[in-house]
Order: structure tokens, then sequence, then C-alpha cells
């Protein structure tokens, strides 16, 4: 891929949430997540250093017989709690969860193929969701009523949704208007200004803001075709949370940087003047991702160096300079892909999450597959769903108790499943 470079004056690019991570991940990993619970952050790995907005859900204290059962007890425990409950349950593991949790999933994938997985199972009385807060959200829209969805860990959020905060981007979309005019006034093309467009990594208040404003969503696997569908409705997106997936994404389909202003919602104006926002075609809000941001250029020079012919594979929430240096990048199922329709013995080195690296090289020893970043460092807000708290909920639910139940209320729902489907309907160019 050609590289590119960045100015420093360039709207696109806010160096100071940019800045080389430098934090490596605590030795707390070791412990239980109820013995950081308390703590101010998302607890040890790569988002520990991000902040909890106020209001973020809180887990009450895992009952003690969880706590100290031993791992052996606790995978005993699960197996024997799901043999009751049969077909009444269903246990989705997403692909950055832990192994010892994964082991006890009924399906294994990202966000939206593991909501899709539960539509599988009408019948099912409740989807135990071992991901984070917004995918529950996400299967809670897609279940049907009767069904319960439930998160293990209540504190299991997402530090890059939760950048995304609604009363921000209620306010944003308010100064957009002053600069903009009214937002749903036509051009000569049919065109509105403005088009909100939400990754799927965000929260259901901002997924229903979206589709009451006419907008929709995207995944890592669809933001192109996403983007195609808005700018043919807007004469400009608005894309939340994660700036990276935005600006990578508008990159490859040609949209310059200068055109790419960032919002941060603590400036007037996102930071950005009048006039760059009128020029704009995608605004970026400033959220990204702490797993996917650690992974740098020099971490990509020191694969090649050291393992000659590597293939270099990254997630599009990777910074733009490691995109650009990447071999590839694409969403956790197209890696998956890439690696398994490998005919030769190849050596990978993956730029994404640490557990669905390791998982991808047992799965496929005829490869070397590594991560480019040395320091195992995984999704601290994953990490939550401790097995603790899978064996708590579904020995609730054999005693006729849901517990930790994710529910999205109607006024949000509504708009929020309308923005899902207008995805679903949304094709790629012919
Ligand atoms: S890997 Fe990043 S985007 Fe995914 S759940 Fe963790 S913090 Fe959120």
């Amino acid at each position: 891929m050609p590289t590119s470079t960045i100015s420093s004056t360039d709207p696109s690019v806010d160096h100071l949430i940019q800045a080389a991570p430098t934090e490596s991940c605590s030795t707390d990993l070791a412990a239980g997540p109820w013995t950081f619970d308390a703590v101010a952050g998302y607890g040890p790995g790569s988002s520990m250093g991000d902040v909890i907005p106020t209001g973020a859900p809180r887990q009450g204290e895992l009952p003690a017989e969880y706590r100290e059962a031993s791992e052996e007890d606790l995978d005993r425990r699960i197996r024997a709690a799901k043999t009751t409950l049969g077909d009444r349950v269903v246990v989705l593991g997403h692909f950055y969860q832990r192994e010892e949790v994964v082991a006890h999933a009924d399906y294994v994938g990202d966000s939206f193929q593991l909501a899709n997985a539960a539509l599988e199972h009408p019948d099912a009385e409740a989807i135990v969701f071992c991901g984070v807060h917004f995918m529950a959200e996400t299967a809670d829209l897609l279940s049907t009523p009767d069904q319960a969805v439930i998160l293990p860990n209540l504190a299991a959020g997402c530090s890059m949704a939760d950048m995304a905060d609604i009363d921000q981007v209620e306010d944003c979309w308010e100064q957009l208007a002053d600069v903009l005019g009214p937002l749903d006034a036509t051009d000569d093309s049919g065109r509105v200004p403005v088009i909100p467009v939400t990754y799927m990594n965000s929260s259901a208040a901002i997924k229903g803001f979206v589709g009451r404003h006419g907008g929709i969503v995207c995944t890592s696997s669809n933001a192109e075709t996403v983007l195609e569908w808005a700018f043919e409705r807007g004469q400009r997106v608005l894309f939340f949370p994660d700036q990276h997936l935005g600006r990578n994404t508008a990159k490859a389909m040609g949209v310059p940087l200068h055109r790419m202003p960032m919002w941060n919602p603590r400036r007037p104006l996102g930071g950005s003047s009048a006039a760059q926002l009128a020029d704009s075609k995608v605004i970026l809000w400033h959220g990204f991702c702490s797993v996917h941001r650690r992974f740098t250029v020099a971490q990509i020079d020191q694969a090649r160096a050291e393992h000659p012919g590597v293939r270099v594979i990254v997630h599009p929430e990777c910074p733009m300079e490691v995109v650009d240096a990447a071999d590839e990048a694409g969403s956790t199922d197209y890696i998956r892909r890439a690696i398994d329709g490998a005919a030769e013995p190849t050596t990978f080195a993956i730029g994404t999450e640490i557990n669905l690296v390791r998982r991808l090289a047992a799965q496929y020893p005829q490869h070397e597959i590594f991560c480019l970043d040395p320091v195992v460092c995984p999704c601290s807000t994953m990490y939550r769903i401790h097995p603790g708290y899978l064996a708590w909920v579904l020995e609730e639910l054999v005693a006729g108790r849901v517990v930790n139940r994710i529910s999205v209320t109607a006024d949000v729902a509504d708009p929020a499943r309308a923005a899902l489907e207008r995805m679903l309907a949304a094709k790629p160019r012919a």
C-alpha cells in the first residue's frame, strides 16, 4: 500500500489523541476483574488509560462462591448449568474474548455475526452475550421481546463506544445546523447537508440518534458500501465514534485528508473553523479503539526486518499510517478468511486483539501467525467477563432468575433498528 504523510496542520489529525501509546499492560491482568471493578478506568489491558464516563453501568459484587472457585470448578459448573438449560440458553463469545470463556460459547464471531446467530434461536429464553455492552444492546434490538439478553458483567463496556456520548452528539448536531443551515433541507440533487453514520461499536442511543436523522450503521466489513450509500443522500457524513475506521475508509475512496476534519466535542465547532466544516466531506468524531491504536509503523518495520516475506494484515481501526504501511487491512472476519485462504505455509503479522491472534495461531499451525504488538495487551473491557460471572448468570437462570438483563427502551430501539435495517439493505455499487 502507498504510504502517506500527515501535515501538522491537517484538520483530520489530532496529534494529542494519536500520540503513540506508551503504557504497557498491568500485572493486574492475572487477577479476577472484581478486584479492579471498583477502580477508575477500564482495568488492566489496552484501554486501562481511558476514563469511564460517569453513568456507565457498574457491576455489583460477585458472590464469594464464584470469586473463590477454582478455574476447574467454574468450568464444571458452567458446563453443568448449560446442560440443564439446554436449548433455553444460547451463549455467544466475541472473537476478542478470553479463551476460558470462549470455550463455553455456542457461537464465536464479531458483534454483528453474533447478533445474527442469536436470531437463529428465536425460542431460546436467554442470550448470554460474552462481549461488551453495545454488543448486548444490538442483540436486544434484534431479538424477540420475550428473550432476555444478558451481559455477565455490566462493567464490560467499550472505551471506544463510550467516547461518543449522546449529549455531546446532540450538541454537535445543533452546532452543525448553525454552520450548515437547516439539516433537513435538500440541494438540487436531493441531498441533505449531512448524513450521520455510526460504527456498530456505539451505544444504542447513538444508533437511535442516527436512525432518527436519516442515517445508517456500518461495520468494519461494509464501511465503504455504507459511505457510498450516505454520499448519495448527503453532501457530507458525520462519522462516529471511530475516527480511524472513518478516515481509512474515506481515504481509500479518494476523500482527501483536508476534507476530513475531526470533531472534538470539548472544543467549539469541534476544533474546526466554519469554513473547514462547510468544505468537509467526512467529519470524524474523535474516538478510537485503545487496542488498535497500540499498533505502530515501527512494529511493522520490525516484523518485515525479522521475517522477510511476512504478510502484514491490520484492522481498519488502526491509525492511518499503520494501515498504509500494512499489506492489507480488513475486519476480523477478513483477517480470518485471509489466513484460511492461504494455500502455502505463510508468516502472518497481525494487527488486532491478542486473543483472536492466539486463537488463529492455534487453529492454523501450518502458518506462523503472531501479533504485531510485542506487549500482550488484550481488550480490558472484554476481559471483565471472567468465567466466574458466566457461571453466576447461568446458575441464576437455572434457579429461574434473570440477572444483568440489557434492555433498550422502545423510543431508542425503533430508530436504532431503522438504522440497522438501512445497513442491511445497502448494497455495494455494481
Ligand atoms: S477492542 Fe476496542 S472497539 Fe473492541 S470492544 Fe475492545 S475497546 Fe471496544
